[in-house]
């Protein structure tokens, strides 16, 4: 589909348990050469070489860029394995994206040492990551970064650069000033019902209120998300910006009425603070995202770890 004349959009998948989700694509430029942002996933990536194609968009001489690392939007990139691609990153993804299996690692100790440590030795759970992070990503070898790319600078004299951490700390947007479009990533997912996208061990929610309250400053009449529909106009955008920020406020604020001067596990705190939640979700979404809520609140000095001898118990400060 064309958004304008010089931006092409190529709508993911929904999740699919054999396949996963793949994330939107986006062409920016004039079919020769052209800056792609997000590739979708490796096994959506014959039928995405093949949608580029039938639109007469060259697989070769474009400059390939990410607004994360998240198998989902990079390892669709093998159809790009061709040496007159360019693929730039910010610097925090360079590590990610060459190395997938530090990411694979990453993930283990990370889900380890929080409070997923229990399903963290589940073998399904272990092959699910291993599914994403290694045959997906090192199936066709890996990326080779060339260039990166600085925040608030302009990619190819077009897109300006933006890090927004929040969703992933590495996490980037791209401002479009000639059409007042937006390449946000998964920074806002109307597929998650309303629930900021705070459901990966490194989200931040902290972060990403302040990433928010930026972008709600920029002059935006076309919000592109990493999954699912376009959203038009500026003040619908306004609105789906200042959604998330009040739900991140309302979580935190919940959070604390239930510790009240009541210890509670994450668990505990689960059922009452994220209930209810859409059910389609991942299993594990939910403890992530109140692992996030109570990172933050920790880092707010309002709410403290108490390590018990058999659990981890909050208490608010
Ligand atoms: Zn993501």
């Amino acid at each position: 589909m064309k958004l304008a004349e010089d931006i092409y959009y190529f709508k993911g998948t929904r999740f699919n348990s054999h396949r996963g989700s793949s994330s939107n694509v986006y062409v920016i430029g004039d079919k020769q050469t052209n800056i792609i942002i997000d590739c979708g996933l490796y096994s959506y990536a014959a039928s995405l070489k093949k949608k580029l194609l039938k639109n007469s968009i060259s697989l070769k001489n474009n400059v390939v860029t990410f607004t994360h690392t998240h198998p989902d939007h990079v390892t669709g990139a093998t159809i790009f394995n061709d040496k007159s691609n360019k693929f730039v990153c910010s610097r925090l993804q360079k590590d990610e994206l060459e190395k997938p299996e530090e990411v694979y690692l990453n993930y283990i100790k990370n889900i380890k040492s929080g409070p997923y440590s229990s399903f963290a030795k589940r073998k399904t759970i272990r092959n699910i990551l291993k599914y994403f992070f290694i045959r997906l990503y090192g199936e066709e070898g890996t990326l080779k970064i060339e260039e990166i790319i600085n925040e608030n600078t302009l990619l190819k004299n077009k897109l300006l650069v933006l890090y927004t951490p929040g969703h992933t700390l590495n996490s980037v947007a791209f401002y479009y000033e000639k059409h007042k479009a937006l390449f946000c990533g998964d920074t806002i997912n109307t597929l998650t019902r309303g629930y900021p996208t705070l459901n990966c061990p490194d989200s931040d929610i902290n972060k990403y209120i302040y990433t928010l309250e930026n972008l709600k400053t920029l002059d935006v009449e076309l919000l592109c998300p990493g999954h699912n529909g376009i959203i038009f106009g500026k003040e619908r955008i306004h609105g789906e910006l200042q959604k998330n920020i009040d739900k991140c406020l309302e979580l935190k604020r919940t959070t604390l009425n239930y510790l009240g001067n009541k210890d509670q596990s994450l668990r505990q705190l689960k059922k009452k603070v994220l209930s209810p939640f859409p059910k389609e979700f991942f299993f594990t979404t939910k403890t992530m995202m109140m692992y996030t809520i109570l990172k933050g609140l920790i880092k707010d000095k309002k709410v403290k770890e108490i390590h018990k001898k058999v659990r981890t118990v909050y208490r608010a400060i």
